[in-house]
Parts: structure tokens; sequence; C-alpha cells
């Protein structure tokens, strides 16, 4: 597996001609060499892969990682030095999307003027976008707690209950159901704060009468779930309610609309043309979605500006959604896979409108 992924790596560095490739980003690391502590630099040649660690996780690396070699240094930059030195050629690609200034300006600095840095972030952005039959089965399991988690915790949403002890009660459910982490901090948006379409919980009490959006997820094996529900407390008004009819049927269409090959904006554009034929174009500012995996917003992103097309085997979300300021919002998302002749929905919690009582 680790091979394979592996061979990505190589013919970048055949395409763009270089020596070398380093991977400092988290994720890659984990997805081309399989660590999964928070500390080491993946270096790839065309006939090895060395990757380097401190004391803390080099016992940990060399049980973990499927390299040549496990090195463990006390100073990274040097280490990175040494190596490339016996590498030989002096072109070095790099993850730049995840390097900050100061860590290239460091790096520039420890490697001298033997060696020219090549920027890779476009490069080597698809790298996780097609996603194995692993990845997809942890994918799955996550996506299933969510909705476990989710039936779980209804009861409790109800009039009277803040915000805060929503998402807390989904963060315990989900840990306990075996959940490794919360994907990213919960959204509970309810009444006029669902207008905010990343209103973090509050303290804000429940009231009867309010939609609340919750978008909630966990992780397995290093992937994550990410989906999101608009329910009714008691009664909602009608202007609220064609609100979430107008969302609920742009996310349908979008979600009928999945094929592999097919551009990307033009899928954003299924629903965003729906939003806005409606007259609440202004509403739907962010893109309808983006890619899950290692990641909880990984490549690709769906929007208008995408200039990619959708693969099979790409996990993504849909989500549009309505905000309307001093009224409310809703959200509908769910994460999915494009599969040969359309898509499969990973997340399951149903979407219809769901009225609970008070
Ligand atoms: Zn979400
Ligand atoms: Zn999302």
């Amino acid at each position: 597996m680790f091979e394979q992924r592996n061979h990505l790596i190589w013919d970048i560095l055949t395409d763009e001609m270089l020596d070398a490739v380093l991977i400092f980003g988290l994720p890659n690391i984990r997805y081309l060499c399989g660590f999964t502590g928070t500390d080491g630099v993946l270096l790839i040649k065309p006939n090895e892969a060395v990757f380097l660690t401190d004391s803390r996780y080099f016992d940990q690396a060399k049980n973990q990682v499927k390299a040549d070699r496990v090195i463990c240094y006390n100073n990274k930059l040097k280490a990175i030095a040494d190596e490339l030195t016996v590498c030989c050629g002096r072109q070095i690609g790099f993850d730049a999307a995840v390097v900050s200034v100061a860590l290239f300006e460091e790096l520039s600095e420890a490697l001298g003027d033997s060696f020219h840095l090549c920027g890779l972030s476009r490069k080597l952005l698809p790298l996780r976008g097609v996603k194995s039959l692993d990845e997809l089965a942890a994918l799955k399991a996550a996506a299933k707690l969510n909705c476990q988690a989710f039936e779980r915790v209804v009861p409790l949403i109800r009039a009277g209950v803040t915000e805060r002890e929503i998402a807390l009660e989904l963060e315990y459910t989900l840990k306990r159901l075996g959940g490794e982490a919360n994907a990213f901090d919960f959204i509970v948006a309810s009444g006029v704060r669902g207008a905010l379409p990343h209103g973090v919980a509050s303290d804000k009490r429940l009231f009867d009468g309010e939609l609340v959006t919750i978008d909630f997820g966990t992780r397995i094996d290093g992937y994550h779930s990410d989906e999101t529900v608009t329910v009714a407390i008691g009664e909602v008004d009608r202007k609220l309610r064609q609100i979430f009819d107008i969302v609920l049927e742009a996310h349908d269409s979008a979600l009928e609309t999945i094929q592999p090959g097919m551009a990307i904006c033009d899928l954003d554009a299924v629903a965003r043309d729906f939003i806005v034929s409606k007259g609440f174009g202004e509403y739907f500012g962010h893109g309808l979605g983006h890619g899950v995996g290692l990641e909880v917003h990984e490549y690709p992103a769906v929007s208008s500006r995408s200039d990619q097309n959708l693969v099979e085997g790409m996990v993504i979300t849909i989500e549009p959604g309505i905000y309307v300021p001093e009224l409310g919002g809703v959200r509908i998302e769910d994460t999915v896979v494009v599969t040969e002749d359309g898509f499969e929905a990973l997340t399951s919690i149903p979407k219809q409108f769901r009225q609970l009582s008070l």
C-alpha cells in the first residue's frame, strides 16, 4: 500500500526533474509512511525513503513507519541537510502548502547554496484525493458513529437546553462509541445564531419555534466524519420552513447530479443556481463542499472556483446553506463517495424536515 502511494511521489520526482522530496505535512506523512505522531519529516529519494524524527517518537516510528530507514535527530534541519548531502542532486521539492515562511527560511539557511528548494503545493494537492477501500472503511465507520450518536442525543434537543450542552453530549457520546477525537469544534447554532455559518456552540438556550443547525464529526483511524442536520424545535414560521425546503432540494439535486468526470464547478452550480432562482443566492456565501479524509477539510474543494473534475473514489461533502441575518439559517450536509455511476452516502442521519417535540 505505502509502496503504491510512494509511486505518486516518484512520478512527481521524474516529472519535475527533482532529486528528492521533503514532506513536512503530518497528514501526507501519515498517508505516505504510516507515522501517526506529531513531529517528523519524510525524505523521499528515487531509490529510498527516509523518515526522520526526534527521540520522543523514535521507538514508535521504528515499529510504525514504512520507510527504508528511520533516523533519530537532535537538530531537525541539520539532519535534513546531512541526509540531502549524501543524496547528491540539488533540486529538492517540498510540500509548500504546509511549510511556514519561517521554516522555509530556516531550511534554506541550513541547506546553503548547494540546494534549490522547489515548492510543490499544486502538484501534491491531489495526492490523497482518491480513497482506497481501507480509507473508505474508516470514513464509513466514522460516519456511522455520527448517526448513532445523533440518535442517542436527539431526546436532549428541546427548548431550554443550551447549545453547549448539546455539543458536549454529542462529543461524549461519540467518544463513548469509539470516536478518537472531535473532527472540529462542533457547530450548534439555534434561532438567529443559525445565520452564522460557523456558529460554534454557545450558552444560548433553545426556544420553541427555532431551527437548530448542528454540524459535527469524529475520527476513526485518522479519518473524519462531517455531517450537518438542521432540526426544528416545535412549530417554526413559514419563512424558516421555506428556507429549509430550498436547502434540502438544493442538497438532494446536487447529490443526484454527482458523476465521475463532471466538472466540480458544475456540481456547485446545481445547488447554487437553484438557491439563486429562489431568491436566496446572496445568503449562500460558501462553497458547496470539500474533500474529507485524514483532514476534515481537504482536496478537492467543491466550489465555483474549482477547475478539477470529480473522480471515482473521491470523498466529498455536499452542504448547501442559507443564512439570513436576524432570522436564522439552515445547512444540510452529507459526506459521500463518488462511485462509478453516481455516489454512495457515507453519512446517514435522515435529512428530511424533522420537528422535535418541546
Ligand atoms: Zn460540517
Ligand atoms: Zn463540511
